[in-house]
């Protein structure tokens, strides 16, 4: 057996003492009793019994030996902002930090809601809530106040911690105005709400409820405020992410088991080392940006950029530069920024010393082959796709660096990581498929390893109904993604089984951007579908039924009840979430007992066949759709 065939099998066959010795990888207050407790399927438990903190091990564990070393690398291209933070500075930002949230009232327990754009006080708000006991909710920048109004009617936080504003390409994206309106909308009312003044944007203050990070800092400087130490299943955080129903889920994590993941992830599949540096591109709202900008790399020890801004302003240099400069030893991006930089003159990626870095893992969405073959032949280092989900925390199938060095095949992430047993199911007959390159469904036997979800917050049934499924002798989690497997067990991914498309490498869910169409007065019906886009890899397609179209008499026309639903979209989901387009048709393709034909009207923009048509109740409906794309 290879190195990592060995090291699978062994997390699997000998799954606790397997994790036991992963467990080692942190510090814990006192040592876990049991290491994995599967007596309530499918509610995996891990390290029962032992006591932890998530900010102790990412940042105070490191005082003794790197307490001058950098820890928190913040910069901004859309500010010129650029400061290095070390773990000493860390711990006194987070205590301070941590003072504040305790005198505003946050306890052990209580949800923080963190809507900030990429700026250090926002780690700090995060290590902070894991310092105390608070369970964080980030809610990423880009939404806007009605995907806001949802969270925080379902995460009911007792303090919102924010800021004036956000920048993107130069322009300023106020926060405030949508946080109040978010609050207003939702019947759920903070006690408390923390502003960060970037000096951005203007703000109005509610007296009483609103509080400025500067004025109540001073109150706070050079707090000292100890670790909490938590049960290795007390909740850590929560991260909504969008399904085939229009409601979000809170992805909800544990402490234990989400600290020993990150540490052996970045020894195992990063095999990044302690003082060295990391870089994640992505965005603390992301799942990406809590394991991989924020905790994991601390955890390991190393430095972690936070940066705000595109990756080609003020030119397509930007990162590189950033990886000469603090040389980056591993890199983490989605295959969307590496097809923007595709797009820019490569002498950018002649122009620094990239000698430091050794790996470039890409993530979020499909890496095609082109792209991949561009920055693998750019960069002269590993591209390592990697596939996982909000749910799992860490990746699933990638190739484990640290372990073994393994052939990475273009089009595919890999082989199941240690501790992930997936199989492939057969869509209909739910059979397992074990012969190689069939189509299934991809999914995860239980019991789930550490850093999996425990549960959808405050709705256990939802976790069990949605994704859980019994098939003979086993239980499994769907990824609600299809898959093969070729004869080298290598897997490959093509596409959701379900409502969800992948924008730029953000999941959104498609009923969630057909409610806030349909809140539009002039819109009847309504079907959005994702559409292969050779940017951003997907962009959604919206096609409406208006109510009344007696003013719809020309071009002019059609396109400002467009401009119109798109302005409705940014206002209250955000810009993310807006279609590319949105084009008028009397009818939408339906079934004969009226359900959506999502997947034929997809074909159709695609140029596919549109499939079995048998039970479509009207196909002029769909040659409309037709006729509209060739025009
Ligand atoms: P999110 O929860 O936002 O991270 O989105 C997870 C989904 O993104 C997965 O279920 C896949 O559909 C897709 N995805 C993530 N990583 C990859 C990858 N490396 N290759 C293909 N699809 C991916």
């Amino acid at each position: 057996m290879t190195a990592y065939a060995d090291f699978y099998r062994r997390s699997l066959d000998d799954r606790d003492a397997f994790w036991a010795e992963q467990a080692r990888l942190i510090d814990w207050q006192t040592p876990p009793q049991a290491v994995c407790d599967w007596s309530q399927p499918p509610f995996a438990r891990w390290f029962s019994g032992g006591t932890t903190n998530l900010c102790h091990n990412a940042v105070d564990r490191h005082l003794k030996d790197r307490a001058d070393q950098p820890a928190l690398i913040y910069v901004s291209s859309e500010t010129g902002e650029e400061k290095v933070y070390t773990f000493r500075e860390l711990h006194s930002e987070v205590q301070r930090a941590a003072a504040m949230l305790k005198a505003l009232g946050v306890r052990k327990g209580d949800r923080v809601l963190v809507y900030m754009p990429m700026i250090a006080e926002a780690a700090f708000t995060m290590l902070a809530c894991a310092r105390i006991g608070a369970v964080h909710s980030v809610v990423f920048g880009g939404f806007a106040s009605v995907s806001l109004a949802s969270r925080i009617e379902d995460a009911q936080p007792r303090l919102i911690v924010s800021a004036d504003a956000g920048s993107r390409a130069g322009k300023v994206l106020a926060y405030k105005p949508l946080l109040d309106e978010a609050i207003r909308l939702s019947s759920h009312k903070p006690e408390a709400v923390l502003m960060v003044n970037r000096g951005l944007a203007p703000m109005t203050m509610q007296p009483g409820r609103d509080h400025g990070w500067t004025g109540l800092g001073e109150q706070h400087r050079g707090a000292q405020v100890p670790c909490e130490w938590l049960d290795a299943g007390d909740i850590s955080y929560t991260i909504y992410t969008s399904g085939t129903t229009g409601r979000p889920k809170g992805v909800q994590r544990d402490t234990g088991g989400y600290a020993v993941a990150l540490a052996a992830s970045m020894k195992h599949i990063f095999a990044g080392n302690a003082g060295e540096t990391y870089f994640s591109t992505s965005d603390i709202g992301w799942v990406v940006g809590h394991s991989y900008i924020v905790y994991g790399p601390l955890i390991a020890g190393m430095a972690t950029i936070m940066y705000e801004g595109l990756p080609i302003r003020p030119d397509a240099g930007i990162w590189w530069s950033l990886v000469e400069k603090y040389k980056v030893t591993v890199m983490f991006s989605a295959p969307t920024a590496v097809r923007v930089l595709r797009k820019q003159d490569p002498a950018f990626l002649k122009k620094y010393d990239l000698s430091s870095l050794r790996a470039l893992f890409l993530a979020g969405e499909p890496l095609d082959e082109p792209t991949g073959r561009w920055i693998s032949d750019s960069l002269g280092v590993p591209i390592i796709d990697n596939y996982w989900q909000t749910e799992s925390g860490w990746p699933i199938l990638t190739v484990a660096n640290g372990v073994e060095k393994m052939p990475s095949k273009f089009g595919s992430p890999g082989v199941p990581m240690y501790g992930y047993n997936v199989k492939l199911l057969h869509e209909s007959t739910g059979e397992e498929l074990t012969g190689a390159n069939e189509k299934g469904v991809v999914v995860i036997e239980g019991p789930t390893p550490p850093g999996f979800m425990q549960t959808v917050w405050r709705d256990d049934e939802r976790f069990v109904n949605t994704y859980w499924k019994s098939i003979p002798g086993k239980l499994v989690y769907s990824t609600f993604d299809w898959g093969i497997r070729d004869e080298d067990g290598y897997f490959y991914i093509l596409g959701r089984t379900d409502d969800v498309i992948n924008v730029a490498g953000h999941r959104l869910g498609t009923r969630e951007i057909e409610e806030s169409i349909s809140s539009h007065p002039n819109v009847a019906e309504v079907a959005v579908v994702g559409v292969a886009d050779a940017l951003k890899g997907q962009v959604a397609m919206a096609f409406v039924v208006a109510r009344d179209t007696t003013a719809l008499t020309d071009d002019a026309a059609l396109l400002r009840l467009e401009g119109d639903i798109m302005k409705q979209v940014d206002g209250q989901l955000g810009a993310v979430a807006r279609p590319a387009r949105v084009r008028f048709v009397s009818a939408l393709p339906k079934t004969r007992s009226g359900k959506l034909l999502r997947r034929a009207i997809q074909a159709v923009c695609e140029g596919r066949d549109a499939g079995d048509l048998t039970t479509i109740e009207d196909p002029s409906a769909l040659q409309q759709i037709r006729d509209l794309l060739a025009k």
